[in-house]
């Protein structure tokens, strides 16, 4: 039985999942800073637009509804 623990979770969101924490779900990471999945998605030109697209998708469904500077609900 091994005895060793898994450090605790990072207080970093990760690169390629935007707008969540980074989970250590790889293999003996500390954080974004040495994960080889996100060294490997940020050093390819196609996926690391990939996830700027899905950065800006998440940013956009977070912000509050625009306002037209009309109030529909008057009676
Ligand atoms: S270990 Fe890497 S891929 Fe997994 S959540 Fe953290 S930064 Fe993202």
């Amino acid at each position: 039985m091994s005895t060793a623990t898994r450090p605790a979770r990072p207080d970093a969101t990760c690169p390629i999942r935007p707008g969540e924490p980074c989970t250590l779900c790889q293999l003996d990471v500390t954080g974004p800073q040495d994960c080889p999945l996100v060294y490997l998605v940020m050093g390819d030109d196609e996926l690391r637009e990939g996830v700027h697209r899905t950065r800006l998708a998440v940013v956009g469904s977070q912000r509050p509804p625009r306002r037209t500077g009309r109030d529909h609900r008057t009676r």
